[in-house]
């Protein structure tokens, strides 16, 4: 057995366990269906190796030898489609079938040409570079979201520059006198080996982008509360100790608002426990609309909301807050009671714990309770007197 049919086995089996693989990720997993597409993207692609086999041991080997060709493009340019589907992006359909169509003509052309010949080769093996390149350009379009794109698109560009270069070896070694020569040539030698090698490297890259992507989502998912799509409290804890006590400029001027919906059971026992979802929904929703993109917001008890504020005067903080209120009680959904919320907002001392701050806040919140509720109170802890004018605004503390 030559060494490039060993390789053109070797390849079969490598594509064949990466489709495999990928199936079984989205069969196993609900939530990686979408794993699927590369797995068709190397059924698809191991169709070629094979077919080389069955060009050199079958005595018909024409069809054979468009499924190589074909099964080789189709396949690259089925990763590129997989490489936006996976991202829920629209695949570059345009290019992809400008692609298919350039292949499917160039192979028209050079049918029964002379091998060896360097325009042959070039018009043989450009398609597939092109398709290549296609690869690099959607994986670049990803990296925004996850780095290992940068990785997966170096490796799809060696992949296509091989292309470009194996005209030349063609060439110079000899891919064979005819077709069926080809897996006893050395040419076939490097080009299969070295096909091998990157497309194994490149399985192995997009592998572990299902896996970051996979980590990622289950992250975000135990961080994030079902009921209001809000930061849970592990979430949030999570997000703010990276923040409290960093030395990051963001971390300087550090405000939390604790938020907790007042008479909240009474909700429950009079409008029915659904009624008492949707209020927190719909309190949720004016939460983060109202909130800063830099801010965390966060349900952390079944009535009870936290936003962590940063780069913020507690002036801002409390103005925010008022603003919340107020579109909070000015609500107009059917069949929804008016509701009402009282909050506690502190500004994080200098060498203060998370812990300590929220303490504070939820103090204060417990003073805006016993202050007759729909109204926020400060903490004026460590707040100078020329800061914000702080004391000022707790003089003339509001309420609706
Ligand atoms: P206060 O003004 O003093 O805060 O009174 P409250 O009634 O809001 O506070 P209390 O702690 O007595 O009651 C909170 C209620 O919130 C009790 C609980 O049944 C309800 N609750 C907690 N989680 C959920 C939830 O996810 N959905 C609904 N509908 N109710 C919840
Ligand atoms: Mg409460
Ligand atoms: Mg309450």
């Amino acid at each position: 057995m030559s060494g490039a049919i060993a390789l053109l086995i070797v390849n079969s089996a490598v594509a064949g366990l990466f489709s495999l693989c990928y199936f079984l990720i989205a069969l196993i997993n609900r939530s990686e269906r979408p794993v699927i597409v590369f797995s068709i993207s190397y059924l698809i692609g191991m169709s070629s190796p094979i077919s080389e086999l069955m060009v050199h041991f079958s005595n018909y080997p024409v069809p054979f030898m468009l499924l190589s060709y074909f099964g080789l493009e189709c396949g690259f340019l089925a990763m590129a489609a997989a490489l936006s589907a996976f991202e829920r992006k629209r695949p570059l359909w345009p290019a992809i079938f400008g692609i298919a169509c350039l292949a499917a003509i160039m192979r028209f052309l050079i049918w029964n040409g002379p091998r060896d010949d360097l325009l042959y080769e070039i018009c043989y093996q450009l398609p597939l570079a092109l398709a290549l390149f296609l690869c690099v350009g959607v994986a670049l379009s990803n990296a925004h979201r996850l780095t290992l794109y940068y990785t997966l698109s170096v490796l799809f560009g060696a992949c296509g520059a091989n292309f470009l270069i194996k005209p030349f070896v063609a060439v110079a070694m000899g891919s064979g006198r005819t077709a069926k020569d080809y897996a006893g040539s050395a040419y076939a030698l490097y080009s299969q080996a070295s096909n091998g090698i990157l497309l194994t490297a490149a399985g192995l890259v997009v592998l572990l982008v299902v896996i970051q992507t996979a980590i990622r989502e289950h992250l975000e998912t135990s961080d994030t509360d079902h009921l209001s799509g809000l930061l849970n409290r592990r979430g949030f804890d999570r997000r703010a100790q990276g923040l409290v006590g960093s030395t990051l400029p963001e971390a300087t001027d550090v405000c939390v608002v604790m938020i907790d919906l007042d008479h909240f059971k009474s909700i429950n026992d009079t409008w029915g426990h659904d009624t008492g979802d949707r209020v927190i929904q719909i309190f949720s929703e004016i939460l983060r609309n109202a909130a800063p993109q830099s801010a965390l917001a966060a349900r952390t008890g079944g009535e009870e909301f936290v936003l962590l504020l940063h780069r913020t005067k507690i002036e801002s903080a409390r103005l925010l807050a008022e603003l919340i209120r107020q579109q909070t009680t000015a609500h107009q959904y059917p069949d929804i009671p008016a509701f009402t919320f009282s909050a506690g907002i502190a500004k994080l001392i200098p060498g203060e714990s998370l812990s300590q701050l929220i303490r504070r806040a939820d103090q204060a919140t417990y003073r805006a309770k016993l202050g007759g509720r729909n109204r926020s109170e400060l903490d004026l802890t460590g707040i100078a007197d020329s800061d914000d004018h702080a004391q000022d605004w707790n003089a003339c503390s509001w309420h609706g």
